[in-house]
C-alpha cells in the first residue's frame, strides 16, 4: 500500500494533495460515527504540506517512501505545537513543547500527520471505553469496541481514514486493536524504538509501533522509527537486525514455528478464533514451515506479572499528573477551597482522572509501598526473568511462536467495562511479549460471524529478541492474500 502510493506520487500519477484530500474526506465522512480521531489537524495546513511534496516531484526530485503520505498518531505521542491529551481530562489542554523521537524521524522522511487518535485514558485499557472523550467504535460493527488502547489508530486504518498509524504497546495495545479491526500491528523488541516524547504508561514495557494495512507497510514504518535516541537510554543503534525491505520475501520453507498447546486449550478461547488460528498453522505447514511443539511453563504467570509490574510503574509515572505541572489545575483556581498542596492534588485528580487510571494508581502504590515491595514488585520481577528464560529456551528450537492475538473477536461496547478482571483477561495472549520484551506482530487471520456481521480475527507471531526483521519476514509469509 505505502509502496504503491509512493510510486504513484513519484511518477506523478496521483498527487500527494489528492491522497491527503481523499483521506481527509473519509475522516469527514466516517469519523462522526467511529470517533477514531481526537484531533484532526487544519486541512489547509495538511494540503499545503502535500503541495510542497508535489512540487518536489514536479521538479524531478526523488522523494522518500513515506513522503507525502498521510498518517495518524496515537494521542500519547508528542507532535510539537499540537495537543497531547492521552484521552484524559487531565491533559485536555496540554500542548506538546516538542516532537517525540519517532515524530522527528517521520518528519525527516516527509510523512504528513492528519491528526491524533483516540485511546483508553493514558493507554490503560483494552477497548477505548476508558477514553475521557468517547468510545472508538469498531468499523466492522458499530456496536462493538475497536479494541485498545490504540483503538483510534486501528479503527482509522481499518476505515481508510489513514493509510497507516502509530500506536503504543505496553501489554497489547497495538496488537489487540489491530486484530479487532482487521489490520496489521507490530511491536518491536523493547529498545528498538525511542520512547522519548511519548507519555509513559509502564516504562519497562512501553514500545511505539506501526498499525498498517500490510506487513510490508509495518516494516517500512518500523524501519523509519527504529534506532538509537540519546534521550532514551534503552534504545540501540539500528543494525543488521533491521534489514532491507527486499529481504522480506515471506518464504516459509524451513521456518520453525512454535506451537504451545496450552494457548489453544485455554478456557475462554473462542471456538472460531481457535479454529481459524489452527487452520493458519496447517497452511503454514503446507507452505514449508515446520511446526514444533514447545512449552512455556511460566506462561500462566504472565498476566499476573504484567498487572503487578505495570500498575507499579503506572503509579510512579502518574505522580507527575498532580494538577500543578500537568493536569486540571482545578485546585489552583482563585475561588478554590484548597488549603494545602494535598487538597490541590486530591481535587484535580478526583475530577480529572477516570476510574481505571485511579484503580491502577491505587494498586501500584500499594504494591510498591514499604513492606510490600519485596513481596510484589520484586517477586514479579523475578517471575519476569523466569518467563524470559522460558522464551530463551523456546527460541533455541523455533524461529517464532504462534498464538491467537485475543481470545475473542471484538466484544460489544459495555460488555466488560464493569468488570476490570474480565477486561484484563482480554490481554492474556499479548502481555507475554511485553513481559519478555520480545517483538510480536498481529496479522489478520480470518473472519468470524456474529449477529450477522463479519468480524476480523487476528493471530499473533512472537519472535526472538532483536529478530524483528525475521519475524516480519515470517509474518509476510503467513499474511492472507488480498
Ligand atoms: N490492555 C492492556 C492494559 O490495559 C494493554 C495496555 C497497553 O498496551 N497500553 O494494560
Amino acid at each position: 500500500m505505502i509502496k504503491k502510493l509512493h510510486q504513484k506520487i513519484q511518477k506523478g500519477e496521483v498527487s500527494s494533495e489528492e491522497i491527503c484530500g481523499s483521506y481527509l474526506a473519509n475522516v469527514a465522512d466516517k469519523d462522526r460515527e467511529i470517533n477514531a480521531f481526537l484531533d484532526v489537524f487544519d486541512k489547509e495546513e495538511i494540503l499545503e504540506q502535500a503541495r510542497q511534496v508535489d512540487e518536489k516531484v514536479k521538479q524531478g526530485k526523488e522523494i522518500s517512501l513515506l513522503e507525502g503520505i498521510p498518517c495518524a498518531i496515537k494521542d500519547v505521542i508528542n507532535i510539537q505545537g499540537k495537543k497531547t491529551t492521552a484521552a484524559s481530562k487531565m491533559m485536555e489542554n496540554y500542548v506538546a513543547p516538542n516532537d517525540a523521537g519517532v515524530i522527528e524521524r517521520l518528519k525527516k522522511e516527509g510523512a504528513i500527520f492528519l491528526g491524533k487518535t483516540n485511546l483508553d485514558e493514558f493507554a490503560m485499557g483494552a477497548s477505548t471505553e476508558n477514553s475521557a472523550f468517547g468510545i472508538t467504535k469498531n468499523p466492522y460493527d458499530l456496536e462493538r469496541v475497536s479494541g485498545g488502547s490504540s483503538g483510534g489508530s486501528a479503527a482509522a486504518v481499518a476505515a481508510e481514514m489513514a493509510p497507516w498509524a502509530l500506536g503504543t504497546d505496553t501489554g497489547g495495545s497495538i496488537r489487540q486493536p489491530s486484530a479487532f479491526c482487521g489490520v496489521v500491528g507490530f511491536k518491536g523488541t523493547y529498545g528498538q524504538v525511542s520512547r522519548w516524547g511519548v507519555f509513559p504508561m509502564a516504562t519497562s514495557y512501553d514500545q511505539v509501533g506501526p498499525i498498517a494495512q500490510s506487513v510490508e507497510d509495518a516494516a517500512i514504518i518500523f524501519k523509519t522509527i527504529a534506532g538509537k535516541d540519546e534521550r532514551d537510554n534503552t534504545t540501540i543503534e539500528k543494525s543488521g537486525q533491521v534489514g532491507e525491505l527486499e529481504e522480506l520475501r515471506g518464504d516459509l520453507t524451513g521456518r520453525r514455528i512454535g506451537y504451545v498447546k496450552e494457548f489453544f486449550e485455554k478456557e475462554g478461547l473462542d471456538k472460531d478464533v481457535k479454529e481459524i488460528v489452527e487452520r493458519r498453522i496447517k497452511e503454514a505447514e503446507k507452505a514449508g514451515a515446520k511446526v514444533v511443539e514447545i512449552e512455556l511453563p511460566n506462561f500462566k504467570y504472565s498476566l499476573a506479572t504484567y498487572y503487578l509490574m505495570i500498575t507499579s510503574e503506572v503509579s510512579s509515572n502518574m505522580a507527575r499528573i498532580d494538577g500543578i505541572r500537568f493536569g486540571l489545575n482545578e485546585g489552583l483556581l482563585p475561588d478554590s477551597e484548597s488549603k494545602s498542596l494535598l487538597d490541590i492534588y486530591k481535587k484535580s485528580r478526583a475530577l480529572g482522572l477516570g476510574a481505571e487510571v485511579k484503580r491502577r494508581i491505587i494498586l501500584g502504590t500499594y504494591a510498591l509501598s514499604a513492606g510490600y515491595y519485596d513481596a510484589y514488585y520484586k517477586k514479579a520481577q523475578a517471575v519476569r526473568e523466569l518467563i524470559k528464560n522460558d522464551l530463551k529456551k523456546a527460541f533455541v528450537e523455533v524461529d517464532c511462536i504462534i498464538a491467537p492475538t485475543s481470545p475473542t473477536p471484538a466484544f460489544k461496547i459495555g460488555d466488560k467495562i464493569e468488570n476490570p478482571l474480565a477486561m484484563y483477561l482480554a490481554d492474556i495472549y499479548t502481555v507475554t511479549a511485553n513481559v519478555g520484551m520480545i517483538p510480536a506482530i498481529s496479522i489478520p487471520a480470518g473472519w468470524a460471524e456474529r449477529d450477522g456481521k463479519k468480524l476480523p480475527v487476528g493471530m499473533q507471531l512472537l519472535g526472538r529478541w532483536w529478530d524483528d526483521w525475521k519475524l516480519l519476514d515470517i509474518a509476510k509469509g503467513m499474511e492472507l492474500g488480498e
